[in-house]
């Protein structure tokens, strides 16, 4: 059922150099679910983890969101009602809410050292305390006006979450469904270091809150973290959100999806050609399946028939293959003149090159059908551009035949794909040679390569002189 009004948000943090793909699937939930919803779709970046700060980041990362067409309403380069969306920006906000919870006896400062904390973590590492946590010395040391003169006074401390004993904390994950932890096992967290910057907990609640996100859809890696947050809402007397916990996308062999076996950075698959449609359609397939069984639909169609409840928990299989699959089957989707178009974008965009334009209109139908990836062109088109400087073929052996050719083939006046082939045909069967390794002769010494679009309308395209000139070669070529 569509809700009345979805605010999402993704919350990256700036410390890789790019988007990792498990984030653009998270991100395109977000999206597709305030689209839905006619809600709104915010970025937030989340840079107080000063140690992991990547610069640079954050601009790539904004800029893989608009290359893949999930343009949200909100974030720090558009601004927007909630701002500002860079969490560094907001230090005093987290700052008044730690003393808010300080002031009612939810938090309280400790003043421990680095020192005292690593002895302690020693000593119940020893006495077998598991998991190891804070003793809440200063909590029994200080009374709350005490702590709070000596922070006042410049004493270097940090605000900790007084995490309430004994309780089963409970939410409702959307996919899930009822997930409980129980508090003894949670540490008192820290939710504002001694040099006045939030931690990951109280920043993106606080911020969550104010920025009136009302559906929280990440990685499953975070459900550990939501009790802790729900402390907080619960602290701050804060309306939850909803939770969502989206399934880990792993390799075919059911690892987690890492680098080492499969590319994980968005910007790769762009310059591998693959279309952005064609990938946010396949991550649109993790976990999730269309109510008519579809593999193939638009970001369109996904909004209208996706759904929360219809996302499977169990950890989808992110397979290059079938995406390789499915990149086909959107550039057989496209008209020849749009496809054209990619093309020239794309080695435009990532290789520098203007191709012509003409060119590559002629060429675009050859190759249509038996593309996967836009860098597929290349691989087939190449010796469009360029004349071939080493053979796939020793022609050595093959002379007399391109002699042959060239003779034959210099009486042409009609120079068409049907003439040149008939005209070849012929000549093969005169010499008496099978077709399939005459043709073979001929193409290794047109375009250098054993595999190309097919030759009789590559050599139209090349023209009559062009095509002589390339057989000259051929002939004079040693070794
Ligand atoms: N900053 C976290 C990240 O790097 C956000 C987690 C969340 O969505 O709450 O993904």
């Amino acid at each position: 059922m569509a809700e009345p009004y979805v605010r999402t948000r993704i919350a990256p943090s700036p410390t890789g150099e790019e988007m990792h793909i498990g984030n653009l699937y998270t991100a395109l939930i977000n999206f597709v679910w305030a689209r839905k919803n006619q809600g709104k779709f915010i970025v937030r970046i989340e840079d107080t983890d000063r140690t992991r700060y990547v610069q640079g980041s954050e601009q790539r990362l904004l800029q893989n969101l608009k290359d893949y067409g999930l343009d949200y309403d909100e974030g720090p380069d558009i601004g927007g009602d909630y701002g500002p969306y860079t969490q560094s920006e907001r230090l005093d906000l987290y700052k008044k809410y730690a003393l808010q919870l300080v002031e009612q006896g939810s938090a309280y400062f400790c003043f421990c050292s680095q020192q005292r904390l690593a002895e302690l973590r020693q000593q119940q590492r020893k006495q077998k305390i598991i998991p190891p946590k804070y003793d809440r010395y200063c909590l029994r040391q200080y009374s709350k006006e005490q702590a709070l003169s000596l922070y006042q006074q410049g004493k270097p401390a940090v605000v900790r979450l007084k995490i309430p004993q004994n309780q089963s904390i409970e939410f409702i994950d959307e996919i899930r469904g009822k997930i409980s932890f129980d508090s003894s096992l949670i540490d008192d967290q820290v939710l504002l270091k001694s040099d006045g910057f939030p931690t990951y907990h109280l920043a993106v609640v606080v911020d969550d809150h104010l920025m009136k996100i009302n559906y929280v859809i990440r990685a499953e890696e975070w459900i550990s973290s939501t009790p802790k947050q729900i402390l907080l809402y619960k602290a701050f007397g804060w309306q939850l959100p909803k939770f969502v916990h989206l399934p880990v996308l792993r390799n075919p062999d059911r690892s987690k999806l890492s680098k080492r076996k499969n590319p994980v950075w968005v910007s790769w698959y762009l310059k591998e050609g693959f279309l952005p449609e064609a990938v946010l359609n396949y991550l649109a397939l993790m976990g999730f399946s269309h109510p008519e069984g579809k593999e193939i639909f638009s970001l369109q169609e996904l909004i209208k028939v996706f759904d929360i409840a219809r996302i499977n928990p169990v950890g989808p299989v992110f397979d290059l293959v079938k995406l390789e699959w499915l990149n086909g089957e959107y550039i057989r989707a496209m008209t020849d003149p749009e496809l054209k178009e990619k093309i020239i974008q794309y080695y435009n965009r990532f290789f520098n090159k203007q191709l012509d334009k003409d060119l590559v209109a002629k060429t675009v139908p050859l190759i249509k059908e038996r593309i996967k990836k836009l860098s597929d062109y290349w691989f087939y088109c190449r010796f469009f551009w360029e004349r071939p400087i080493s053979y796939q073929l020793n022609l050595q052996p093959h002379q007399e035949l391109l002699a042959r050719i060239i003779e034959v083939l210099s009486t042409l006046s009609n120079w068409t794909a049907d003439e040149i082939g008939s005209l070849m045909v012929n000549l093969a069967k005169k010499q008496g040679i099978v077709t399939g390794k005459f043709f073979m002769v001929l193409r290794v010494a047109i375009t250098g390569q054993k595999i190309t679009p097919p030759l009789n309308e590559s050599m139209e395209i090349l023209g009559k002189q062009e095509c002589l000139e390339r057989l000259q070669l051929a002939l004079k070529h040693k070794g």
